[in-house]
């Protein structure tokens, strides 16, 4: 079964040849199908801005590491007892790619997301066909195309850095970092009720993006003061919510000033394992009384993932889709950042109107 993986640990920015990390394909076994598990054969599945961290060999070495998490597909096969959700083959599905193992005293807790198992059934889904267990499993509502499916996972992402926020019908809320995280984030937040919603992003054709799709503001750090611009924009206030999406240091730096007093900071991606932010706890902790939190994984998350979806604007984020076999482009095009998101079709699929009517 053909599977996008890293073959080589490295940077994919390293401009040398000779040190830069790989992605190519690799053959691995299909996974077996256990008596509750569901069997996709995966249409698409979405490069994520953590996947050039796994190629640098963040969550170990050992090559080949299988890549994909955010993946859309149709049921091929399903195990004799994966019934309890009345999954059929044929469904048009996506997913969560963490199995909770439900047992552990975390996920006993209600704290699925530090599920002491959860490493164990890291399966990738830029592959073939992917064998999930049936309560990973989400099936599609009819207005989602397989395509739009694909994002289900880094939306259930958003939903997450919104309960994280605890954001209140008309909190100011400002984002920095206008990836696909920052721009589903900023979709979320504005139908939750924000107000003064500001994208901070240095690249133009993202703040332009958000523009587009409810910002009522937006602030390019590298050009201009964006202390200043936050408090022309919050009459002095700051942000009863900053979210971060950047995964940044450069960006993270100077978060904490745009939040209000009482305010919640949720450090919402991904940040480089090495990275100590300072923080003066006398000015923000004790003064300001800041909230400070983050996202690691989003359980509980998918069902109000899907609700929202068809309510989501997400055509710009899928425009960029490559084959399988094209892979190590797919990559390169996603680290030259020339796309808000690059999807790979990992199967031919049917066309959205056939897709329709199954
Ligand atoms: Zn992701
Ligand atoms: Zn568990």
């Amino acid at each position: 079964m053909r599977t996008v993986a890293v073959t080589k640990i490295g940077s994919l920015r390293d401009p040398d040849e000779a040190t830069r990390g790989r992605i190519g394909l690799v053959d691995f076994p299909e996974q077996p199908l256990g008596p509750e598990d569901v069997r996709i054969r995966v249409a698409y599945a979405a490069i994520c801005g953590s996947d050039p961290h796994l190629a640098e060999g963040f969550f170990g070495t050992d090559v080949p590491i299988g890549l994909g998490h955010e993946i859309s597909g149709v049921v091929e096969a399903l195990g004799e007892r994966a019934t309890r959700n009345g999954l059929r083959v044929g469904d048009r599905v996506a997913g969560n790619f963490l199995r909770f193992c439900g047992t552990c005293r975390a996920c006993q807790e209600g704290a699925q997301q530090f599920c002491e198992h959860i490493q164990e059934y890291n399966r990738p889904g830029m592959a073939e066909t992917i064998t999930w267990h049936e309560s990973q499993v989400y099936r599609l509502p009819d207005d989602v195309s397989l395509l739009k499916g694909c994002l289900l996972e880094p939306t259930s992402v958003a939903v997450r850095i919104v309960d994280k926020a605890r954001i209140r019908v008309g909190d100011r809320v400002a984002i920095c970092g206008g990836g696909p995280i920052g721009q589903l984030a900023l979709q979320v937040v504005r139908r939750h009720g924000a107000t003064s919603l500001t994208l901070i992003e240095p690249i133009a054709g993202r703040r332009d993006m958000a523009l587009r799709h409810g910002a009522e503001f937006v602030i390019d750090p590298t050009a201009e003061d964006q202390g200043q611009r936050a408090a022309e924009i919050t009459a002095g206030r700051g942000y009863d919510v900053v979210i971060d999406a950047s995964g940044s240091p450069r960006a993270v730096r100077g978060l904490l000033d745009l939040a209000a007093k009482g305010g919640t900071v949720v450090y919402g991606a991904m940040y480089p394992e090495d990275y100590e932010m300072p923080l003066n706890l006398s000015d923000y902790l004790y003064l300001k009384e800041l909230t400070l939190t983050g996202v690691f994984v989003s359980p509980y998350a998918f069902p109000r993932a899907l609700q929202l979806l068809p309510h989501l604007d997400v055509d710009e984020l899928t425009a960029a889709v490559f084959d399988l076999e094209d892979a190590p482009a797919a990559f390169d095009a996603h680290v030259s950042g020339r796309h808000p998101k690059v999807v790979i079709r990992c199967n031919p699929v049917p066309d959205e109107r056939r897709e329709r009517l199954s």
